[in-house]
C-alpha cells in the first residue's frame, strides 16, 4: 500500500503477449493504454481479452484505456527515402498532388486542414525541428516560407500550433476504431488533439448512441487551443492526459512544466483524474537504467500528486517492459512515502471547496490517525471525490460492478475491488482485510453515512 501514484502503461509489440502482460500488471500496471495509432481492430481486441481474463482469474481490476489517434497530420512521401535539403528563407509548397515530394513541395494527404490555415500561421514539422510560415492559402495548396530546418523527408508529422482546426476531433479512422473498441467495453477512451469542450461532448454523443456501457472520456491536452479552454474541458471530460509529446511541439517546450502544474491543480479542484504522459522513462527503450532526469521527472509527478504517470514506447518496444514498470513503481513509491511522511504536497490546490463532504472524510481520517478509508462506491463518484482530496491513507473502494472497480484503477491512492456480496454486506472489516490490512482505525463511507471502526 505504499504506492499512491498509479501507472498507465502503453501496450505494444513487446508487451502484448499473455505472459508479459501478466508480468507487467504484477509489476504495477493499473491502466493498460491501447494506442490505436498503431494496431486497430482484433489486434487490439485480443489484448483487451487477455487483460479481462487476467482480472477475472485474479480478482484484480485493471483499467483498459483506448487511445484514439485523432486528427494527427502527416506529410506525404518523397521521391526517395532520402532526406531532402531545405534552407531557411526558401519557399515550400504543400499541395494535394500525390506525386512524390522534393525540396520544394510535398503532398499533404489531409487537405481539409488547409481551410483553417491563415497567412502568418506557423507550421511545424518533424516534432518541431522544422518551422515554416504560411504565406498564401490557395484552394488546394499552401505556400510557405522555411523559417528553421535543414532537411525534410517522408511522412513527417505536421503540427499547426496557431490554428484552430475546423474539422471534427474524431476522424473517419477514429470513428471506425471507436466503433470497434466499444464492442469490447473499454473503461476509458482517450481523444487526441482536443481543442474545446464541444469535442468531448461530440465524442460522448458518439459513444452513448452506440453503447450503454458507462465509458469514461479522457481529453488529451496537446494543443494550445485546449490549454486556453482548459477549465471548461476539464468540466466536461472524465479525466485529463497531459500529452507532453505534442504539447511540447505546439506550445514552446519551456512552457510545458508550468502548464502541467496548472492542469494538475485544476483537475484536483474539479475532481477529475489526471495522467502525466510521455517520455517518462524514454531512455529505457534502449537501456536498463533510467536517466537521473527521468527519475526526477517521475518523482516530481508524484509530489505534484498526479493520479497516474504513464509509460509510452518504453513499454511497447523495449526489451523488458515489466522491468520498466518495476522501475517506475519503485521511484513512485519512494516519492509517495516521502510525500506522506514529510508532508510534501506540491500540488497547491487553492480552490478546494470548504465544508466539502470528501474533505471532511479526509480530515476525519487524518484526525483519527486512520489506517485506511473504506468506501462502498456504487459509482466511481464517492471514491473519486475522496481521492481528489489526496488523503494520506489508502482508499479501499468496494464496487458492485466491474466497470466501476476498473475505472477507479486510475485514481490516486484508490485500491478497488468488485465484490457484489461484500458491497451488499457493507462489511468494512472484511474489505480491509482483503486488501491486506491487519490493524488500525477505519473510516467507513457508505452513502451519506460516515463511521469509524477499529480493526484488530
Ligand atoms: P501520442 O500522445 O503518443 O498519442 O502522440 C501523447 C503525447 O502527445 O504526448
Ligand atoms: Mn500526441
Amino acid at each position: 500500500m505504499k504506492r499512491f501514484t498509479k501507472i498507465t502503461s502503453s501496450i505494444g509489440p513487446n508487451s502484448e503477449g499473455r505472459e508479459v502482460l501478466q508480468q507487467m500488471i504484477e509489476a504495477g500496471v493499473n491502466v493498460c493504454r491501447l494506442n490505436f495509432s498503431h494496431d486497430v481492430g482484433d489486434a487490439q481486441g485480443k489484448k483487451i481479452d487477455i487483460i479481462r481474463e487476467y482480472s477475472a482469474k485474479t480478482g484484480r481490476p485493471v483499467a483498459v484505456l483506448v487511445d484514439l489517434q485523432g486528427p494527427k497530420h502527416r506529410i506525404g512521401n518523397f521521391e526517395t527515402e532520402d532526406r531532402f535539403p531545405i534552407v531557411p528563407g526558401q519557399k515550400f509548397v504543400f499541395d494535394s498532388d500525390p506525386t512524390p515530394g522534393n525540396s520544394n513541395r510535398v503532398q499533404l494527404p489531409d487537405m481539409d486542414v488547409i481551410k483553417s490555415l491563415k497567412p502568418g500561421d506557423r507550421v511545424l514539422l518533424n516534432d518541431g525541428k522544422i518551422e515554416m510560415k504560411v504565406e498564401k492559402v490557395n484552394s488546394d495548396s499552401i505556400e510557405a516560407t522555411v523559417v528553421r530546418g535543414t532537411e525534410i523527408w517522408s511522412r513527417r508529422g505536421f503540427n499547426l500550433p496557431d490554428t484552430e482546426v475546423a474539422t471534427s476531433v474524431l476522424t473517419a479512422k477514429d470513428r471506425a476504431d471507436l466503433e470497434y473498441a466499444l464492442t469490447k467495453n473499454p473503461d476509458y477512451v482517450a481523444i487526441s488533439f482536443v481543442q474545446k469542450p464541444e469535442d468531448v461532448i461530440e465524442t460522448r454523443e458518439f459513444i452513448t448512441a452506440r453503447t450503454s456501457h458507462p465509458v469514461k472520456i479522457i481529453a488529451k491536452i496537446e494543443r494550445p487551443q485546449a490549454v486556453e479552454k482548459i477549465e471548461s474541458i476539464i468540466d466536461v471530460a472524465d479525466g485529463i492526459m497531459i500529452a507532453r509529446g505534442d504539447l511540447a511541439v505546439e506550445v514552446s517546450f519551456e512552457k510545458v512544466p508550468a502548464i502541467s502544474r496548472r492542469i494538475i491543480r485544476l483537475c484536483r479542484e474539479r475532481n477529475k483524474p489526471v495522467i502525466m504522459a510521455t517520455q517518462m522513462l524514454g531512455s529505457m527503450v534502449n537501456s536498463d537504467f533510467p536517466t537521473r532526469a527521468e527519475i526526477s521527472d517521475i518523482a516530481t509527478a508524484a509530489y505534484l500528486h498526479v493520479d497516474s504517470t504513464m509509460t509510452s514506447e518504453e513499454t511497447t518496444i523495449s526489451a523488458n517492459p515489466p522491468f520498466v514498470v518495476e522501475t517506475m513503481a519503485k521511484v513512485l513509491q519512494n516519492a509517495d512515502q516521502d510525500s506522506i511522511e514529510n508532508g510534501q504536497d506540491w500540488s497547491d490546490a487553492e480552490d478546494l471547496p470548504e465544508n466539502d463532504w470528501a474533505l471532511s472524510v479526509t480530515v476525519m481520517a487524518e484526525l483519527n490517525n486512520a489506517a485506511a478509508i473504506v468506501v462502498f462506491s456504487e459509482s466511481t463518484v464517492p471514491a473519486t471525490l475522496i481521492a481528489c482530496r489526496r488523503p494520506d491513507v489508502p482508499v479501499f473502494a468496494i464496487a458492485r460492478e466491474d466497470v466501476v472497480a476498473n475505472q477507479l484503477c486510475l485514481s490516486r491512492g484508490v485500491h478497488s475491488k468488485c465484490d457484489a456480496e461484500m458491497f451488499a454486506s457493507k462489511d468494512a472489516i472484511a474489505a480491509a482485510k482483503w486488501f491486506g490490512l491487519e490493524s488500525g482505525i477505519l473510516v467507513i463511507v457508505d452513502g451519506e453515512k460516515i463511521s469509524l471502526r477499529k480493526l484488530g
